[in-house]
């Protein structure tokens, strides 16, 4: 099966040009100009632009947290992702503490395997630091999992600065990353307690309780504790200015750290906790969402390089499921929807705002996340020999996000009534015509991607 992109504008991070694409089967084959091909299916892409598949590093499919499960699991994440031109997710295998990392993974197996729209990968949560956890760590790598995920909040899931710093020195020694969310624990429990007590049980209270601040402690304590293990870190979902400074200090100390951002930080502010009642809780996710001021700042850090990727952290929760904590801030289940929207928000926000250019989105939300994570060349480049994973991106056309278009199980958005510019034509999962007009074509195509070791410099 051959299909031939006549014209398209192909958007890499080293530049753009005028080109057609050749796909044959799963595959990328050639990129020129001219090319002809009598068997293939020519497809006219002239005026659009051709993206590398989107990857989403940063996704809760089918978790359950806060005594429920997210709205979206790996069906209806997965079409969304792949509507939104998202071709692979690495999603968070999770097990409970108590449970070992391979009980995790075939569990995550069980979730996507066969029912997901995208590709997938699984980062491996380490919330339990045991004898044999450890000792399954190198049987994780043989399975295509190179990447792990700690937490310094959330009781749930701590394990401690001295196992973290013990694990960070594990890793090391096959070559593993970590992503590790980075809050202070005691002092927002501490803040949480006291506003409780006061009876400020309001979704305006749950910013307070979590200033930039107590993010920006655990950044500078992961990042010294990584100096010292002399390991490379990522730093999950960085929200502000005051993180970023110490993103900073720790890369004039000589250390390498990957920093990712979320589309809401960058477009939505603290002012949303301010809405009533229930509209308020729509937006409770942790860290919180911050200041118009952080948001230019983090532009300005995705612009000169200073961050290397945008996931969405997508983990989705309905209005129903919102209103647990209607009456006490604490129970409103964390987390944002926004798999399907990442790719139109920065597009519009980012490109056509001219803080970014369409070389360095395409970095950011493809080639650098495919690097860090060891999926590259396969994914993250429209090369030949490479996944023919391609959104077709019609940059003319004005719209509106609206949750009732959406195909995500949650029934709202963050970004209800945002204008977007541009429209997503096609997308193409190796080599697959899978989305057109918005409409998904084929809802499981989605295939397990074990992925290698880091590859970012
Ligand atoms: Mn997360």
């Amino acid at each position: 099966m051959k299909t031939l992109l006549k014209n398209g504008t192909v958007v890499t991070p080293g530049g753009s040009r005028v080109a057609d694409v050749l796909i044959c089967n799963e595959k990328i084959v050639r990129i020129g100009e001219h090319l002809e091909s009598p068997d293939a299916n020519v497809v006219d892409v002239s005026g659009k632009l051709l993206f590398p598949g989107f990857i989403d590093a940063h996704t809760h499919f089918d978790l359950d947290v806060c005594n429920t499960t997210t709205a979206d699991d790996f069906h209806t994440g997965g079409r969304a992702a792949l509507r939104g031109g998202t071709t692979m997710v690495i999603d968070f295998a999770c097990p409970n503490k108590g449970e070992t990392l391979q009980y995790g993974l075939d569990l995550w197996h069980k979730k996507a395997d066969g029912r997901t729209a995208c590709d997938y990968g699984f980062h491996m949560t380490i919330d339990d630091w045991t004898p044999e956890n450890i000792r399954q760590i190198p049987q994780m790598f043989e399975q295509g999992v190179t990447s792990f995920k700690m937490y310094l909040t959330y009781p749930a899931m701590m394990i401690g600065d001295e196992n973290i710093f013990r694990a960070l020195q594990e890793l090391k020694k096959y070559g593993g990353i970590a992503g590790v969310h980075c809050e202070n624990a005691g002092v927002i429990d501490a803040l949480i307690a006291e506003n409780k007590e006061a009876g400020n049980l309001g979704p305006d209270t749950h910013p307070k309780c979590r200033p930039d601040v107590l993010e920006a402690e655990a950044v500078g304590r992961l990042l010294k504790m990584a100096y010292v293990a002399d390991v490379p870190v990522v730093v999950v979902h960085l929200t502000c200015e005051a993180a970023l400074k110490e993103v900073e200090a720790a890369r004039a100390r000589g250390q390498k750290v990957y920093v990712e951002t979320c589309p809401h930080y960058l477009t939505l502010d603290d002012s949303n906790y301010d809405k009533p009642g229930l509209e308020g809780a729509k937006y409770v996710c942790a860290p919180p969402l911050r200041k118009p001021a952080d948001e230019e700042c983090l532009w300005k850090a995705l612009a000169n390089g200073e961050i290397q990727t945008i996931s969405t952290d997508h983990c989705s929760f309905t209005t129903q499921q919102k209103k647990a904590g209607l009456g006490d801030f604490t129970k409103i289940p964390g987390g944002l929807p926004g798999v399907e929207t990442r790719g139109l928000l920065i597009y519009t926000y980012g490109v056509a705002a001219g803080r970014i250019t369409k070389e360095q989105m395409a970095a950011l939300l493809s080639e650098n996340p495919a690097k860090l994570y060891g999926a590259y060349p396969r994914k993250g480049v429209l090369a030949e020999g490479s996944d023919a994973d391609i959104v077709v991106y019609d940059p003319a056309p004005e719209a509106f996000i609206h949750a009732a278009d959406s195909v995500g199980a949650a029934d709202y958005t963050p970004f209800e009534g945002f204008r977007v510019q541009g429209r997503i034509d096609q997308v193409y999962l190796r080599g697959r015509l899978s989305v057109e007009n918005g409409r998904v074509l084929e809802e499981n195509g989605g295939i397990y991607i074990p992925r290698g070791k880091s590859s970012l410099t």
